[in-house]
């Protein structure tokens, strides 16, 4: 079985979870959830960013002491993806002993093989709290960074160590237009090439006198700037530098808003090059969730509440807006309109009418048992082709286009109904098309339970006990989407999977 390493962004604990870091968590675990149905053995890592100074400062205006909030907070976003269905392998937080380790063990790895890659300097210029990161004059937009339009940038000089970025300019260059580093989608690695091709400047990778954060190795006066530490979790959680690690690394895919990409496909690439490690390879930048056209997150001051909108329909009806509507490559809107709308049209009308319709004519007309036939029918062939055209989507990442092919079946097989109704095949007594449209129909409640079960994992679980299948979930049946082994197994009525909301 070939690993598949998959990391997301650790969040700032300085705040509740959002809609903007849910589009993330739920596109990651749409991924890891498709890679494992493939048969992959996934490692999935989610974790917290703890030791920047904005979290000291929430802490302390909330007066709680930092180790007591911050460990509140990790519990809280761990238990936000866990009601959102995610399969998170590993939970890393960058105030644990082992993320500690492994940021000590990189910064000696790279003093000890490249020894001028790390100098003290002065740094002087202008540092933005919200990205915790010094901002240049082309990210800085009347007088205020461009991703925290509503927060003042503080003018800082300060005595630090720097890491030579500069030099690996050329080679970080040279494995992204190989290909050696995937950066997709495309408008992020134009991007990042554009940035490589203007020329890199070092930069500080300490802060002075921190109060909180990763002391820096042999120098007490001097604290791991945040960003240079938190890229390490995704090192540190492969149990690095102790033998092993390398099961686990290379990362096969970092997952990341698009704000970042700086730091995961310029500066990342150049921290392991200088261990002499190996890259990651791919990283995948999402876009953002806008509401009413504004970026949702708590720094920019919009902020939709993450629990409503799980209560609103549910987590997998959340889970599907998110990736069908809000979409995982480029900014997307959320709006409650459209959302309900989504939920009404596709999943109450759409996937659930489908399921239920088509397993209450096999209960009536055939005692709960599917038809063993139906293998030539448009709708078996319709199946096929959505199988190969999802697969295509999924396989590049296009998570919308993985789901518009399955929806795309959805429809056709509640068309194929209206078409072909049965209703009137039992009342004329024809059997023999009766069965071939029951049995048609049974195969492609199969393929679409799999095909879907990314996207819903937890409706896809009830219709695959509905559908009369054992076990957990649908992974692993991916083998059998060809032939879906559904001829005379025993099919019950499955609970309403989307119910219509009451009208107020
Ligand atoms: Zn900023």
């Amino acid at each position: 079985m070939p690993k598949f390493y998959l990391t997301t962004a650790i969040d700032y604990s300085n705040g509740e979870p959002h809609l903007g870091h849910a589009l993330e968590k739920i596109g990651a675990d749409c991924i890891a959830r498709y890679r494992r149905l493939r048969g992959d053995q996934v490692h999935f890592l989610m974790g917290m960013d703890e030791n920047a100074q904005k979290v000291a400062q929430a802490a302390e205006q909330a007066g709680v002491p930092t180790a007591e909030w911050v460990r509140s907070l990790a519990d809280r976003f761990d238990a936000t993806w866990r009601r959102l269905l995610c399969t998170h392998d590993d939970w890393i937080r960058t105030t644990e002993p082992r993320h500690h380790r492994g940021t000590i063990a990189l910064i000696e790895r790279i003093r000890g093989r490249s020894p001028e890659d790390v100098y003290t300097g002065v740094y002087e210029g202008l540092y933005c709290l919200g990205c915790e990161e010094f901002k240049q004059e082309a990210q800085i937009v009347n007088g205020r960074c461009e991703e925290h339009p509503n927060l003042e940038l503080v003018h800082t000089r300060e005595q630090n160590y720097f890491f030579r970025l500069s030099r690996y300019r050329d080679e970080t260059l040279r494995r992204i237009r190989s290909g050696d580093l995937v950066v997709e989608p495309a408008i992020r690695r134009n991007e990042v090439l554009r940035v490589l091709e203007a020329g890199l400047q070092d930069i500080s990778i300490s802060r002075q006198r921190l109060s909180w954060g990763i002391p820096f190795p042999g120098d007490p006066d001097q604290t791991v700037y945040v960003w240079f530490d938190a890229l390490i979790n995704y090192l540190s959680a492969t149990g690095f530098p102790e033998p092993g690690y390398d099961r686990l690394w290379p990362a096969d895919l970092h997952v990341i808003g698009k704000g970042i990409t700086r730091f995961h496909c310029i500066i990342w690439p150049a921290m392991l090059l200088s261990a002499g490690l190996p890259l990651p390879r791919k990283v995948w930048a999402h876009g953002y969730v806008q509401w009413s056209g504004a970026k949702v997150s708590k720094s920019a001051g919009t902020a939709v509440s993450l629990d409503e909108a799980v209560e609103r329909h549910g987590p997998d009806a959340l889970r599907y807006f998110l990736l069908r509507e809000v979409g995982f490559e480029a900014d997307g809107n959320f709006t409650w309109e459209r959302f309900d709308e989504r939920y009404t049209a596709d999943l109450a009308d759409g996937l659930g009418n489908l399921a239920s319709r088509s397993l209450a004519m096999i209960d009536r007309y055939r005692g709960g048992s599917v038809p063993d036939a139906g293998t030539a029918t448009r709708l078996e062939k319709m199946g096929q082709a959505c199988v190969r055209r999802y697969v295509e989507a999924m396989d590049r990442l296009d998570l919308r286009a993985g789901a518009d092919a399955a929806w795309d079946l959805v429809s056709r097989a509640n068309l194929y109904i209206q078409q072909t109704t049965p209703w009137t095949l039992a009342k004329e007594g024809k059997d023999r098309d009766l069965d071939e449209v029951l049995g048609s129909l049974g195969r492609c409640l199969y393929r679409l339970t799999v095909l879907v079960s990314p996207f819903v994992p937890g409706k896809a679980q009830a219709l695959w006990r509905a559908l009369g299948q054992v076990g957990e979930s649908a992974a692993a049946q991916w083998d059998s989407l060809d032939r879906p082994p559904v001829a005379g197994t025993a099919t019950r009525k499955p609970e309403v999977l989307f119910p219509k909301p009451t009208p107020a």
